[in-house]
């Protein structure tokens, strides 16, 4: 087990890597906050940092649908922004958008991003409005990382229709997912 002086080491390590990469623009500006999510820039981010909290309907989300109730922090939980998904997690957390029920780390984990680690303390056990959980999303997907950081979370959860993580990984041919799964279920 990691000691508590380890634990604030890496807290300050995080700290200090977000602090540095508000110093400089690496995306060549942004518009406003949901731009410098979807780039990842953490010096555009803390530029529109007031426009955090304000969710926007109609609003693309990069490679996926149209939703509306969508947050930066989904933006960036979508695209694999791990920095942004940091600087955004306190003010936005813990939010579903309006459309579908979605929250970010369900965005992550459909995608397979481990940033589902930074989203997991506030948003474990969440469900969409049809009961599916980040965890059924990362097994629908085959992303088997995810499955790994959330099956001891979201263990044991149904959708609305009775279906778990592991019956879906297996309805989806994902065998590595499945096996990991059946350890929990
Ligand atoms: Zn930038």
């Amino acid at each position: 087990m990691e000691s508590l002086d380890e634990k604030h080491k890496k807290c300050f390590e995080v700290l200090y890597a977000i602090e540095e990469e508000k110093t400089k623009c690496i995306c060549g500006g942004a518009k406003d906050l949901f731009d410098a999510a979807q780039r990842g820039c953490c010096y555009c981010c803390w530029k529109h940092f007031d426009q955090a909290g304000k969710t926007r309907d109609n609003y693309k989300i990069p490679n996926w649908g149209t939703y509306n109730g969508a947050t930066a922090l989904m933006v960036a939980a979508a695209c694999g922004k791990a920095s942004v998904v940091r600087m955004l997690l306190d003010k936005e957390g813990g939010m579903h958008e309006t459309t579908f029920g979605m929250t970010a780390m369900m965005f992550a984990a459909s995608n397979g991003h481990e940033c589902v680690k930074i989203l997991a303390p506030l948003e474990k056990g969440m469900q969409k409005n049809d009961g599916w959980t980040a965890l059924m999303l990362a097994a629908m997907n085959g992303h088997l990382e995810c499955v790994k950081i959330l099956a001891p979370l979201e263990k044991g959860m149904k959708d609305n229709n009775g279906n778990t993580a592991k019956s879906i990984a297996s309805s989806n041919n994902h065998k590595d997912c499945y096996s990991y799964l059946s350890q929990f279920e």
